[in-house]
């Protein structure tokens, strides 16, 4: 923990954190090494991870990378950031995201943007670390977290995994309990591990997943010890290749790499299928209706009255308070996606675009289940591209667009991990993606091994 602790001051440039908390780490770690002394084993005994800041922490502001909850601090712990805790794990901070995780660069932060450890071979300009779990992204490939809880809403776990060079998973939808985690988009939000290798996201997702009667969609499923289920043999398993996955114009280096990574799960003993996902190309305008209509609900709640930021105009009404608000306290992007998600509600628009988008949902949730019976894992790329730079896509459509291989595995709430596969020709690194069936992380971890 003090290495940890004296990694996160030296590292402040990056701008991981929002908060650190020296500290409840040291307590934490003291904690831990008295229960070691005292013959009591638990699985993450004295482990220093990052908390992303959509956790909620007792007694530590949670911001969930927004203004308007500043100084917010919660008189709970979530579920999962509580499950680490009591195995032990030591909190070194609160890590700095996109705000309410909406974005894929963490440039829409409200603490300033997170800046990779990585740089490109041939440019000085600073990288995006991907987002919304930029933070953790960073934290963990900069040796300052041993590992960080990220949550993955339509790749922000995945994404910036990839970019950084680390592993990420998102578990099936229902496995991590969302109690506590501020929300986003509800039947997306999932919450998963990132780490420097696949055995930490095991043992770090044994401790995050289980069962929680607060959380309306938990799954009450039996947790196996997904580090007792890591063997690297593949013997017997078919691992399916999309074919809508490989765009037009997909990038030569990716292309290679997905290639590459076919080969190295044939050496393993996997047989390679083609398979079809046909309503693939649907994926991201679906997301991008369902997730902005979930986050106009959900945000309604800062009002300015609850929680965090109050803005009161000389002079106005209750109404004023409300609109003076939220006009202070949202950024430029969730004021874009709570204006996308409000009209898609709307009951001029309902039919149009959100009942739509619930109907190609299935269909794309569909895909999946028909693909199931001819293999066990598919095999994709991450992202489209490596890291980019600052600035390189103001245009949302194009940040948008970097999402186009995660979404569909969130829209169809399988589980999902991107794994370190390779480098990119200026030397960024650059991740492959393993989808499984609902449940079968298991799976998905072994063929990441
Ligand atoms: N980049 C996507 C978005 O902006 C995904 C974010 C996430 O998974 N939290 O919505």
């Amino acid at each position: 923990t003090a290495a940890h602790l004296a990694a996160m001051a030296g590292a402040r440039d990056l701008n991981a954190f929002i908060v650190e908390t020296p500290e409840i780490a040291a307590a934490q770690a003291a904690a831990a090494d008295a229960a070691l002394a005292r013959g009591e084993a638990r699985p993450l005994a004295g482990i220093p991870l990052g908390i992303k800041d959509l956790f909620c922490t007792e007694g530590v502001q949670t911001t969930a990378g927004s203004k308007i909850l500043q100084g917010f601090v919660p008189q709970y712990e979530s579920t999962v950031s509580g499950k680490l805790l009591a195995d032990g794990a030591v909190m070194l901070g609160k890590l700095n995201m996109d705000e309410f995780a909406m974005g894929s660069s963490n440039e829409t932060s409200a603490y300033g943007k997170v800046i990779s450890p990585w740089k490109a071979r041939n440019s000085n300009r600073e990288l995006v670390p991907g987002g919304s779990s930029g933070g953790s992204a960073a934290a963990v490939a900069a040796r300052i977290a041993a590992g960080a809880t990220g949550t993955d809403t339509g790749g922000s776990i995945r994404q910036p995994a990839s970019f950084v060079g680390i592993a990420g998973i998102k578990p099936t939808y229902g496995r991590c309990s969302r109690w506590g985690v501020v929300a986003f988009a509800s039947s997306l939000d999932q919450a998963g591990p990132m780490a420097r290798t696949v055995e930490d996201c095991a043992l770090l997702l044994t401790s995050m997943c289980g069962y929680d009667p607060k959380d309306s969609t938990s799954l009450n499923v039996a947790v196996p010890d997904f580090t007792a289920g890591l063997t690297g043999d593949l013997r017997g398993k078919r691992i399916g290749v999309p074919r809508e996955y490989r765009l037009d114009g997909i990038d030569a280096t990716i292309a290679a790499l997905w290639d590459q990574g076919l080969e190295w799960l044939k050496a393993a003993g996997a047989t390679i299928v083609d398979v079809s996902l046909p309503h693939t190309r649907y994926a991201l305008p679906v997301y991008y209706i369902i997730a902005p209509a979930e986050a106009s609900s959900n945000l309604a709640r800062y009002d300015g009255v609850r929680y965090g930021l109050r803005v009161t105009p000389p002079g106005g009404n209750l109404a004023d308070m409300y609109s003076a608000t939220r006009a202070a306290g949202f950024g430029a992007e969730v004021q874009r996606r709570i204006m996308i998600g409000t009209y898609v509600l709307s009951a001029g628009f309902y039919d149009a675009y959100y009942t739509q988008a619930q109907k190609v949902r299935t269909l794309i949730a569909q895909d999946f289940e028909k693909a199931w019976d001819v293999c066990d894992l598919l095999l994709t790329p991450t992202a489209p591209s490596a890291a980019f730079a600052f600035g390189d896509k103001a245009d949302p459509l194009a940040m948008y667009l970097n999402d186009v291989f995660t979404v569909p595995a969130s829209l169809a709430g399988l589980p999902a991990m991107s794994v370190p596969a390779g480098l990119s020709a200026d030397g960024l690194p650059l991740g492959l993606q393993i989808i499984g069936r609902p449940l079968d992380e298991a799976g998905v971890l072994d063929a990441g091994l």
